[in-house]
């Protein structure tokens, strides 16, 4: 089998997720199957339960995992799925090692750190790459963490094990103003570290503001021993689809597939080389407001909760040839002002009732004066609230926020049942679900020309059953990634539809209740929401339909 490990030394945070996915892109474009694992050195599970602040969004993958967003990464890149199996945690090993144990599985032998717990971490690296041709596997954290320990002997042992291993270690090269020099010593340190471990690594990728120098990489290929041409420079770049291109730049295929022992084979790159063109040179620029509610960390606001939806509007412009300009607006504090202008409007996901009346203020507005609006689960469930309260007067609301009169929004009896019986985890709805669409609205419109038509009906033969529902013969079906636990309440969609409010999609669950998942105005140009989250299955070279559509509606609305 065949490993390329990435680790990062020197510090976190220098983007070791994109150069892992631009290697794996690399790789995959010269025809091989590429997958992709994330190793996360906490003791949580999984990253349900983690805050935003400290980790950024969660990601889910299509079979329910909540997971680390370098998954997302991943796929924007690799355009491909990728399993919640591909986001190891320690937590998830501790846990196996300790289950093992309670049940008698180490048959009274003593249970150690070492071999045990790389053992297991070995065990699941290799679960995930059978059946591949390659498995990047990048590794959280820095080269020193504690955390990281066993997993630089795991990625030895799988060396050991006769696999064609490569390393790759990504580090961050200063250039401290006072100086104005580049510093190569944290590298030459890094290295030094992760040689302790028996590791060697086969490439550095140098992170830097600046393209690092042949001066530069003398040095660090001297002092530590790597080939002078196995030093790839990763300067900082106006976008991350971008990064290949620049490793390709330095051969980066030829050298990867030589150090993989595999012959030398082309790829072509126009498509991808278009599109990043396109983000170069866009035709034309649109300002989208994102209102959202924003996550602060003492004096500075983490956009990385949102990374998925900044993306896929990123998606969507290169497809386009639109550069979009996003507008962070606080729902706490927001005003008309802030809204006067943009060319558009998303009320993302989100949960709780901090600024919740901003949103329906941002909905009401974009539904007044007929700006293109594209609301993503919390921003359709709170649609269907703005919708309920001034169209049809009612006193409504999410059972999230308030019992009221008019409950638009609830947890369904029967969901919290069925969530019970199938035991597919707490009692969110996660992962991919099918959602049958109407032939007579612009949802279907947009996805008909996206092939994600097709491609659901290839995935329907082997799904599991609750994912599908009652799907007919004649059903034309999407799948879309969700993460919620209420629903529009099935009780008040006859009148929300009577009242002008479209249902152009819905999830025919197995009991014969119908969710709804996508719903328009087909008065305004654009007024779709969704009760999935389209923007994780948005990729660089598969945009999302809808956000290409909003995206459009934006571009059309501004001339
Ligand atoms: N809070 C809402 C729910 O749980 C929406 C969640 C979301 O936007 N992801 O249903």
């Amino acid at each position: 089998m065949k490993f390329v490990f990435v680790y990062g030394g020197v510090i976190s945070g220098v983007g070791k997720g994109i150069i892992s996915s631009s290697i794996a892109k690399i790789l995959s474009k010269t025809g091989l199957n590429v997958t992709c694992v994330k190793i996360d050195p906490y003791i949580n599970f999984d990253a349900g339960t983690m805050n935003p602040i400290e980790h950024g969004e969660v990601f889910v993958t299509y079979d329910g995992g909540e997971t680390d967003q370098d998954l997302g990464n991943y796929e924007r890149f690799l355009n491909k799925d990728i399993s919640r199996k591909n986001n190891i945690t320690t937590g998830q090993i501790y846990k196996k090692i300790i289950d093992d144990e309670r049940s008698g599985k180490y048959l009274g032998k003593t249970v150690e750190f070492i071999p045990h717990v790389p053992n297991e971490i070995v065990r699941r690296i290799m679960e995930c790459a059978r059946g591949y041709d390659v498995a990047v596997v990048e590794i959280g954290g820095t080269i020193g963490d504690f955390e990281n320990i066993p997993f630089l002997f795991a990625a030895k042992k799988i060396e050991l094990m006769n696999n064609d291993v490569v390393h790759v270690l990504v580090t961050y090269l200063p250039i401290p103003r006072i100086l104005g020099e580049m510093k190569t010593k944290p590298t030459q340190h890094a290295i030094m570290n992760l040689n302790s471990y028996g590791i060697v690594p086969d490439f550095i990728v140098t992170r830097s503001e600046r393209d690092v120098d042949d001066r530069r990489k003398e040095k660090i290929s001297k002092y530590s021993n790597i080939k002078f041409d196995h030093i790839i420079s990763s300067p900082n770049l106006d976008t991350i689809y971008e990064v290949p291109l620049k490793l390709l730049e330095q051969d980066m295929d030829k050298k990867l597939l030589r150090a993989l022992k595999l012959d030398e084979r082309p790829s072509d790159w126009s498509s991808w080389r278009l599109l990043v063109d396109n983000i170069h040179h866009p035709k034309k620029t649109v300002d989208v407001a994102i209102v959202g509610k924003y996550i602060g960390t003492g004096s500075f606001v983490l956009y990385d909760s949102y990374i998925s939806v900044k993306e896929a509007l990123v998606h969507a412009g290169a497809k386009l040839g639109v550069g979009v300009n996003i507008h962070w607006i606080n729902s706490r504090d927001y005003s008309v002002d802030s809204l006067k202008g943009v060319d558009g409007i998303i009320v993302p996901g989100g949960f709780g009732s901090s600024g919740v009346e901003g949103k329906i203020f941002a909905i009401k507005f974009a539904r007044e004066n007929d700006v293109p609006y594209l609301g993503l689960c919390y921003g359709m469930q709170l649609a269907v609230v703005e919708y309920a309260r001034n169209i049809l007067g009612w006193g409504a609301h999410t059972t999230e926020i308030k019992q009221t009169s008019h409950p638009v929004i609830d947890i369904l009896p029967e969901q919290k049942e069925l969530i019970k019986n199938e035991k597919y985890g707490g009692t969110m709805r996660l992962g991919e679900y099918a959602a049958v669409l109407a032939r007579d609205s612009l949802v279907y419109k947009l996805y008909e020309s996206s092939g994600r038509i097709e491609e659901a009906k290839e995935k329907i033969k082997s799904y599991e059953p609750f994912r599908i529902g009652n799907v007919r013969p004649d059903d034309i079906v999407v799948f879309e990634k969700h993460r919620h636990r209420y629903e529009v309440n099935p009780k008040y969609v006859d009148d929300l539809a009577g009242a002008g409010l479209k249902i152009s999609g819905i999830h025919r669950r197995a009991d014969g209740i119908n969710l709804v998942e996508f719903i328009e105005l087909p008065k305004n140009r654009f007024f779709v929401a969704t009760q999935a989250h389209p923007e994780l299955k948005s990729r660089f070279e598969n945009p999302a339909p809808l956000f290409v559509g909003f995206v459009k509606a934006c571009a059309d609305k501004k001339n």
